[in-house]
Order: structure tokens, then C-alpha cells, then sequence
């Protein structure tokens, strides 16, 4: 056992290898070309983006946290405003919201998706002590994990409030509601390329998806300077750009990524067969929608015991995440919470990551299953 070769929890280098040859070939022809910064790649990108999504536009940027500020500023989004989001996501989110000036009220989540539940939701924008002092303007939903959030009973509870809607799909590239993707249920859309998202590209990249002319153009404008088409700075901007290297590798990686997110379901497939009489609680198959599986999370309040029996096995895990954003010291003081967050603080006490990329063997997953049984089958209760 002791000497079998270590099964990683993610594996970025096997997806470069996976498709070398196009990527390869993708990079010598940027290099060659001598148009490095939003340029014909960056431009084929943004066009193909907003196709696989059926939707208008789509704004290339430098990353994911840039492209939820973007989404946020061209909103108008502020100072003096409340944005309403969760505490258990990638504290990029609320350091996004923290940096238009707006303060970050968050909610709890659902229990069984890890995703904003609607009538926390419903209940902060009820309470008029909780946004003493703030206007409420927009709310973040974030699809985690690759589940998509519960968008129509969240955009039902923002409309009635005349919030703006803004998905953070950084985690779920691909994932579905009823058939329709995430990122066109809101009034625009975050994406991030970091290099371990389902759509990755090998250095940072991000994107903002609408189908409002008038936000595209604000964030068009926002990522440059606030220039516009002759150059003149229209409005106080920063740089946000994608470059050609990104952009083109990203064109091939969208190509796959279908193929991608159903290996990734495929993979999750195995682990929820294997793994559906042991005590782990596993990921909700949430009627109609698409999981893309950016994560598969198991939830037991053995997290950490079973965290090191694992780690012993030679099998690597993650904890997405560890410390809710309301709990991190930078952010404890500039964020307001609707009550205790219960369901957030209990996520982030059992949640466990197990190993997920598209080119993980499957019988790399047959043994990670095997040994998470072992570990459940001694264990009282
Ligand atoms: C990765 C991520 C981001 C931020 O993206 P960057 O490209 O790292 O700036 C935002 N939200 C979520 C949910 C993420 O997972």
C-alpha cells in the first residue's frame, strides 16, 4: 500500500499533456504573430465565449476577481451601497465587492448545494438593521463547486427588491439549469481562467458575459483606462486586459470543454456508486440541473480524521474552504452577516475535496473510493 505513487488531488500538468500538441501549436503561432495584448485571439475568444453561451457579449479581462469589480462598477455599483453574497466561496468574491466601496452583507447557504439559499436571502433583505446605513444595489450568486446555484428563486427574490443580478461562475464554466447555462441568468456574469478552473488557461485570465449592450460597454471601457473608441478616458478606469497567449490557449480549451465537464461528471459518477453506503454525505444531483464538478466534496464531521487517513493512503485532498470570509481577519470587520451563518460555519468544519481532473484514471478513483469505505467502515455511526 505504503509504496503505491501518490494520487493527487488535481493535476494541471496532466491537462497541458492531455492536448500539448494544440496548445503547442496555439502559443508558436501567438509568438509569431507579434500582437500580444487584446488582439485577434483575445477577439475570436470573446466572440466564441459568448456563442457557447448564447449570449451577446462577452469582455475578456485579466481575471476573475477583476471581472466580478467589473461587473459590479458597471452596475454602478459603490460606495454606500450593500452587495449581498455568501461567505463560503473563494474570498475573491468579497474582496471584489470590498473594492468598488460597496460593503458585503452575506448570507447563508443551502445546506445540500453549498449555495445562497433564497429565503436567507429573502430574510437579510428584510431586515432593515442588518442595512442600516446602505442601499441595497446587487447580489452576487455563486455556482459552487460547478452546482448551480438556485438562480430562478434568487433572481425572483432580488427582482422583487430591484437588485441587479451578478453570477460568479468562476467555478462552473459549462454547468446548467433546465439545459441553460450559468452566466445567463443574471444581468451579467464573472468568470475566472486560473489555471485549476474548468476552463483554465496557464496564467491568470478572466471574463464578464452579458447580453446589456450598455454594461459591455462600460466594462469595455473600465478594463482600459475608461477609454473609448478614440482612445479618450470617458471615465476612471484601471487595466484589466487579457493577452493573446491566454486567449488563444482558452480558444482550444472551450473547444473540450464539454468533453471535459462530462469526464469530470463521469469521474463523480464512480465516486457517488462507490460511495452512497458509507457515511460521507455526497454531492446533491439537484433535479435539472448540470453539475460540471469543478469539485467533488464530501461532508462528514470526521472531516479531518479522514483528511489524514487519506493523506496516509497517499491520497491528496483540499478543503474548499476552511475559514468563511467572515471569519478571515482583513474581512471580519468590513462585512455584515445575516444571523450566525450556520450552515456556512458547518461547511467549512466538514467539507472535503476529494481528487477531480478531467484525466484522472478511474482507477486512481476506485482506489480513492476503496479507502474512503475503509475509513467510513470503521468508524462508529
Ligand atoms: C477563482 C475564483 C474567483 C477569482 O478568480 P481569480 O481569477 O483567481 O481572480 C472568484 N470567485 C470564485 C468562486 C472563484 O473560485
Amino acid at each position: 500500500m505504503a509504496d503505491r505513487e501518490f494520487i493527487p488531488q488535481a493535476d494541471l500538468k496532466a491537462g497541458y499533456l492531455a492536448r500539448k500538441t494544440a496548445i503547442d501549436a496555439a502559443v508558436k503561432r501567438v509568438l509569431e504573430s507579434g500582437r500580444y495584448i487584446l488582439d485577434g485571439e483575445v477577439a475570436s475568444f470573446e466572440r466564441e465565449f459568448a456563442e457557447f453561451h448564447g449570449v451577446d457579449q462577452a469582455v475578456a479581462v485579466a481575471n476573475g476577481t477583476d471581472a466580478l469589480e467589473l461587473c459590479l462598477r458597471a452596475c454602478g455599483v459603490g460606495p454606500g451601497d450593500a452587495v449581498l453574497t455568501v461567505s463560503h466561496t473563494a474570498v475573491a468574491t468579497i474582496a471584489a465587492i470590498d473594492r468598488t466601496g460597496a460593503v458585503a452583507v452575506l448570507v447563508d447557504i443551502d445546506a445540500q448545494r453549498y449555495t445562497m439559499s433564497p429565503e436567507s436571502l429573502d430574510r437579510a433583505l428584510g431586515d432593515s438593521q442588518l442595512l442600516d446605513g446602505l442601499t441595497p444595489t446587487a447580489v452576487v450568486a455563486v455556482h459552487l463547486y460547478g452546482q448551480p446555484a438556485e438562480m430562478p428563486a434568487l433572481c425572483d427574490v432580488a427582482r422583487r427588491h430591484g437588485l441587479r443580478v451578478v453570477e460568479d461562475c468562476a467555478q462552473a464554466a459549462g454547468a446548467r439549469l433546465a439545459g441553460r447555462p450559468v452566466g445567463t441568468f443574471g444581468d451579467v456574469a464573472a468568470f475566472s481562467f486560473y489555471p485549476t478552473k474548468n476552463l483554465a488557461a496557464f496564467g491568470d485570465a478572466g471574463a464578464v458575459l452579458t447580453d446589456d449592450g450598455e454594461l459591455a460597454r462600460r466594462v469595455r471601457a473600465l478594463r482600459q483606462y475608461g477609454w473609448d473608441e478614440k482612445r479618450v478616458s470617458q471615465s476612471a478606469g484601471m487595466n484589466s486586459r487579457m493577452d493573446e497567449l491566454q486567449a488563444a490557449v482558452l480558444r482550444g480549451r472551450l473547444a473540450d470543454l464539454e468533453s471535459d465537464n462530462q469526464r469530470r461528471r463521469d469521474i463523480a459518477e464512480q465516486y457517488t456508486r462507490g460511495l452512497h453506503e458509507t457515511t460521507l454525505r455526497l454531492p446533491l444531483l439537484a433535479d435539472g440541473a448540470t453539475h460540471v464538478y469543478h469539485q467533488y466534496v464530501v461532508n462528514t464531521k470526521g472531516r479531518d480524521s479522514l483528511h489524514n487517513f487519506l493523506a496516509a493512503e497517499r491520497v491528496g485532498t483540499a478543503i474548499h474552504y476552511a475559514r468563511p470570509v467572515h471569519l478571515q481577519p482583513a474581512y471580519r470587520r468590513r462585512v455584515r452577516c445575516v444571523g450566525e451563518l450556520r450552515e456556512t460555519e458547518s461547511a467549512a468544519a466538514q467539507v472535503l475535496s476529494l481528487p477531480m481532473y478531467p484525466q484522472l484514471p478511474f482507477e486512481h478513483v476506485e482506489i480513492v473510493v476503496g479507502a474512503c469505505r475503509q475509513w467510513s467502515a470503521s468508524r462508529p455511526g
